[in-house]
């Protein structure tokens, strides 16, 4: 004979039945595409809701402004800044937002584990590929890791169209190199090789 479900209590609350339950979101694409100013739009919403938010970008970028997470607008968040992967999991808030994240080559995903077991909604916003078109880092990781991606697209240098990849027009084999403008460039799918182009020794 078929018994009724327990009746749920008014005490039986999330907190009490389950563990935290973290959120990760990955906004990628090319440089230009508009990465920064999604992640800090994001945060500040976030911000305006009552929650504490806290932008973190890698030390290792200081090109449009030393700690705060900037874009190459002039559009700024507030932020600290962490040299290894690894300092994320010191930070404290309702929502982390990270900018660049495909420059840390290692302990990414790890760290943003223990932030999402912790119950923390973490915004990451970076490259998803090298500019030799790999998957950058361990961000392809994180974009199966994630709950939500956005992929923004940018604009083919060549032909205007729209452009997922990011191409360096200088010749270095290293994956990470600071620069802004004129060093790289947005393509299409069909303009990929197209000169000017440093397709690396791999190619
Ligand atoms: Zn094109």
């Amino acid at each position: 004979m078929p018994t009724n479900p327990p009746a749920v209590t008014s005490d039986a609350t999330d907190s009490q039945e389950h563990p935290p339950l973290g959120r990760l979101e990955v906004v990628c694409g090319p440089m230009f595409a508009g990465k920064s100013t999604e992640l800090i739009r994001r945060l500040v919403q976030a911000s305006e809701a009552g929650l504490e938010v806290l932008g973190v970008k890698p030390a290792l970028d200081d090109r449009y402004h030393p700690t705060a997470i900037a874009t190459h607008t002039q559009m700024t968040f507030e932020g600290v800044t962490v040299t290894d992967a690894s300092e994320l999991t010191d930070l404290q808030a309702d929502v982390i937002g990270l900018d660049e994240a495909h420059f840390f080559d290692h302990g990414l995903r790890e760290a943003i584990g223990v932030l999402l077991a912790r119950g923390t909604r973490v915004v990451i916003a970076g490259l998803d590929r090298t500019s030799f078109n790999e998957p950058f880092h361990e961000m392809g990781a994180l974009l199966v890791e994630a709950d939500e991606v956005t992929k923004l697209e940018g604009v083919c240098s060549i032909c205007g169209r729209r452009a997922v990849h990011t191409v360096r027009l200088i010749e270095a084999d290293e994956d990470i190199i600071v620069g802004g403008e004129g060093w790289f460039a947005n393509r299409c799918r069909a303009h990929l090789r197209t000169a000017p182009v440093y397709l690396g020794q791999k190619a």
